[in-house]
């Protein structure tokens, strides 16, 4: 396993759709493993693909209950909302109010290929929310209701 630089703001490849995964491989099994070992070194609590330059649908996600990695995920439901504040890896220093579904559940595949099924309520509906959108070149600055100081705030890093 190794870290992976996380692609910053300017970095165009943040604003990219990124691609179906046709097989879950070794490949893929080491590129979820980097960004694992790549989101907790940066205490973050969510990181997808394109932020370590690779425009392939993965996710990684801890929200506290563990690690999910989650390759080609789909919302498939969504109920309520919350407003909270959260950040990004991408975009160091920036804290914003968005508002996000309160319970989501996502369909994908597992690192072995298995078809799963997540629900997420709170953080971790957020988590996902805000992954899912890097796989579709959307920025949670794009969501901001408003902006706070990142002083004043726990705020989440995704
Ligand atoms: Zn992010």
């Amino acid at each position: 396993m190794a870290l992976r630089e996380i692609r910053k703001y300017e970095d165009e490849i943040l604003r990219k759709k990124s691609k179906e995964v046709k097989e879950v491989d070794d490949r893929i099994r080491l590129l979820i493993d980097d960004m694992a070992e790549t989101m907790y070194n940066a205490d973050g609590v969510g990181l997808a693909a394109p932020q370590v330059g690779v425009l392939r649908r993965v996710i990684v996600v801890d929200a506290g209950s563990g690690l999910i990695a989650l390759v080609n995920p789909e919302i498939v439901m969504v109920d309520g909302e919350q407003i909270g504040v959260e950040g990004c890896l991408s975009i160091p220093d920036v804290a914003g109010e968005v508002a996000r579904p309160q319970i989501v559940t996502v369909r994908g595949l597992d690192r072995n290929g298995e078809l799963i099924e997540i629900t997420g309520e709170d953080l971790l509906a957020r988590a996902l929310s805000h992954e899912i959108d890097h796989l579709n070149g959307v920025l949670f600055i794009d969501k901001v209701i408003k902006y706070v100081n990142m002083e004043d705030e726990d705020g989440i890093k995704e």
